[in-house]
Parts: C-alpha cells; sequence; structure tokens
C-alpha cells in the first residue's frame, strides 16, 4: 500500500542529481497551482526554492536525474534511507535518460573535463532503480508536470498511484489525433510509454520516444516500419537507445 499516511502535511523533498534540471523547472511551471501544493504539503527541500536545505526525514522524495558518479550513488542512498516514498522523477532518474549516452563513449571525462578528475564517474550512467528501490516511475524528458500532481495527489488520499501502462499513440487516438505513419512520417509511439497527451504528434512532429520505452512494446513490428519509412538500421538503433538506453529498470508494468 502506499507509504504516505493521512496526517498533517506530508514532508516532501525535491532533490537532483545527474541531469539539465529540465524537470525541476516542469514543477515550477505549475504557477498558481503551486499555491495549492502549498497548502497541502511541506516542501521541506528543494534547491531552486529555499535556501535552508535540510536532509530531514521525507514522506515524499521527489528524486530528479540519473546515477552517473560515486556522490551521486552516495546521496541517492541517504534520500532513500530518510523516506518513506521515492519518485523516480523524470527519463534520466528512470531510465538514464540523455546523460547515458556516455555509456558507450570511452574517454569521455578526459576529453569534456580534462584532467586530474574531480567528479569520481561511475562506469556508466544508471537509472535510481540499479541503486535503490523505486516506488513510482514518472517518465518525462522533461515529466507532465499535471501528472506530477496527479501522483500526489493520489499519494494525499492514501492511493497508490498507477503508472502509464499504454504506448502514446492511445494519446493520439484519444485526442483525436491523424497518425503520422498515414502521412509517412515515423514515430515511436507504438513502443514508448504514453500519458503526455501526444503533444509532438498533436502539432505534427513524430514522437521521440522521451518517456522511455514501453515494456512488452512490439520492437520488432517498429524497426520494421522504421525502415518501411526510409530509416536505415544505424538511425532506428539511435532512435531506440536515445531516452532509454537501459531498456528495462526495476519498473513493475502497471504498478
Ligand atoms: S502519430 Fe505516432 S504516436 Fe500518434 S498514433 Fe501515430 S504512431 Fe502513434
Ligand atoms: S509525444 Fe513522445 S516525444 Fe513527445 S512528449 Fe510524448 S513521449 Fe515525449
Amino acid at each position: 500500500m502506499v507509504a504516505v499516511e493521512k496526517k498533517s502535511k506530508p514532508r516532501v523533498g525535491f532533490f537532483g542529481m545527474t541531469s539539465c534540471k529540465g524537470c525541476y523547472f516542469q514543477f515550477l511551471l505549475l504557477g498558481k497551482k503551486l499555491i495549492d501544493i502549498f497548502d497541502s504539503l511541506e516542501i521541506e527541500h528543494f534547491w531552486m526554492l529555499k535556501e535552508d536545505n535540510e536532509l530531514g526525514e521525507f514522506d515524499i522524495a521527489i528524486m530528479d536525474g540519473a546515477v552517473s558518479n560515486k556522490d551521486n550513488a552516495e546521496f541517492v542512498r541517504k534520500v532513500r534511507e530518510k523516506s518513506r516514498y521515492l519518485i523516480a522523477y523524470g527519463t534520466c532518474a528512470c531510465f538514464g535518460g540523455i546523460p547515458a549516452l556516455r555509456n558507450d563513449v570511452s574517454g569521455f571525462h578526459e576529453k569534456v573535463y580534462g584532467k586530474p578528475i574531480k567528479l569520481k564517474p561511475l562506469q556508466n550512467v544508471d537509472p535510481l532503480d540499479m541503486h535503490v528501490k523505486v516506488d513510482y516511475h514518472m517518465v518525462g524528458c522533461p515529466v507532465n508536470e499535471q501528472e506530477l500532481l496527479n501522483v500526489l495527489r493520489d499519494l494525499l488520499l492514501g492511493k497508490r498511484p498507477g503508472e502509464p501502462d499504454y504506448p502514446v499513440c492511445v494519446d493520439c487516438k484519444k485526442a483525436g489525433i491523424r497518425c503520422l505513419f498515414k502521412d509517412g512520417i515515423p514515430c515511436m509511439g507504438p513502443v514508448t510509454i504514453g500519458g503526455c497527451g501526444a503533444p509532438c504528434p498533436a502539432s505534427r512532429s513524430p514522437c521521440d520516444g522521451c518517456r522511455g520505452k514501453l515494456p512488452d512494446a512490439n520492437w520488432g513490428s517498429e524497426y520494421d516500419l522504421m525502415l518501411e519509412h526510409g530509416l536505415t538500421k544505424d538511425h532506428i538503433i539511435q532512435k531506440f537507445a536515445k531516452y532509454a538506453r537501459i531498456a528495462k529498470p526495476g519498473r513493475v508494468k502497471g504498478k
């Protein structure tokens, strides 16, 4: 059952590791809706909002970013120990995201930062699941702020929030969006975790897969479709790997 108990104002912490911090900003984009959030939750830790941030005990920890160095690994373990419910916040936290593109590049740190390296990088950039237990995976690059509100609302009501287990194509169908494949445009929607509302196909841009790989999607069929629509094998592999190199983190379908 959900870890957050009904009591006066749950204590919430926002934390960040290796990412562009775009998901952090999504929270701030909630604008006036933030007032309601501040009425219902105690935001105890948020680097972009507060100067005094202490690592106390949390009912809900919202962790943005991937684990790319030893400091990250230590920090996420510390936050996990102090938190009852941990949300992996954004595609970097759920799958490694864009930072994990460096996993196949050798000598990367020396080239970018020179020597000596002070970052204590790990061999690979990892999703949170590879280091700690995650209670909810909120995918997206960046996350959809409405989804965050829905999850927080469910937790406040004592409900376990469900993770989307359908492709972006379902969002298209709900919104009455004409499929891009019908216009000859290859799209990652059939193999990507839905729930974003398909903003890219709505503006006639193909889904780029930013919400990560849908478990049990028909990859072979998507691959064949992409080939039929003129993409090369290398291009398709790059597309498949862009946001979610780690095919299956600890994400539990339908959890
Ligand atoms: S446009 Fe993309 S996401 Fe939408 S239905 Fe077609 S393939 Fe699926
Ligand atoms: S349509 Fe695809 S690329 Fe666009 S927001 Fe949704 S998952 Fe991300």
